[in-house]
């Protein structure tokens, strides 16, 4: 039987390092949602459309495909048959990410794909709009949050061990706007679905959010 977890929260929480680890433990399949949007995001970059321009993307949503592929259990997303895994985690693509995913259009045919992998299989799926919109039947659902200068600071010391400069102060008002706009669009957006579990990670290690996590999904 095809058992689904959605997990939502702001950028930087944990999600998908956290769902990771929880298909592996739970030998289901990890999706992250956020990589399309992110791959819909940078194909606008490209080909200079401003992801602003809502007309401009719209005009692009049916050139676009998007799939996901999974080698050696870790999940790779194609777009227009290349993979685009690493190009997509520059800071400014999530930023376009967040801008392109206020259209419904774009939404509607990120959701069918998601809809379509969670259908034939077993997966934790994270996102924003996971467990009130894409999934609303999992059978379990977590908000993950924590504090914007938790966050922030988890962003920080990830973008430096790539050796990326980057700067702390710019990393929090990046994701403090970010959550503004993804909590504050009219379409799907981002909020904690009534049935959700909240789980507040700013105190916590990667570990014991897994354990949390493992703990309630065998209650379930
Ligand atoms: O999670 P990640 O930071 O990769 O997501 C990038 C952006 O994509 C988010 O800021 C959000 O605007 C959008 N997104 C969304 N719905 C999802 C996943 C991501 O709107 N299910």
């Amino acid at each position: 039987m095809v058992k689904n977890i959605a997990i939502d929260g702001p950028a930087g929480a944990g999600k998908s390092s956290i769902a990771k680890l929880v298909a592996e433990k739970l030998g289901i399949v990890y999706v992250d949602t956020g990589a399309m949007y992110r791959s819909m995001a940078l194909s606008c970059l490209r080909s200079d459309i401003d992801p602003e321009d809502k007309t401009a993307v719209i005009g692009r949503i049916s050139d676009v495909e998007i799939e996901l592929k999974y080698e050696n259990g870790a999940q790779h997303i194609f777009l227009d048959g290349k993979d685009v895994s690493s190009d997509i985690r520059e800071e400014k693509v999530g930023k376009a990410a967040s801008s392109v995913a206020r259209y419904t259009e774009v939404r509607e045919k990120l959701v069918a794909l998601q809809r379509e992998l969670a259908k034939k299989q077993s997966v934790i799926m994270d996102g924003r709009d996971i467990g009130t919109v894409v999934l609303p039947d999992a059978s379990l659902k977590i908000f993950l949050t924590a504090s914007a200068e938790v966050r922030a600071k988890r962003r920080y010391k990830e973008l430096t061990e790539k050796g990326e400069a980057c700067d702390l102060s710019e990393i929090e008002k990046d994701i403090i706007a970010r959550d503004e706009q993804d909590m504050n669009r009219a379409v799907s957006p981002l909020k904690q679905a009534e049935d959700a579990i909240l789980v507040d990670t700013s105190e916590m290690s990667i570990d014991q959010v897994v354990d949390r996590i493992l703990e309630l999904a065998h209650e379930d």
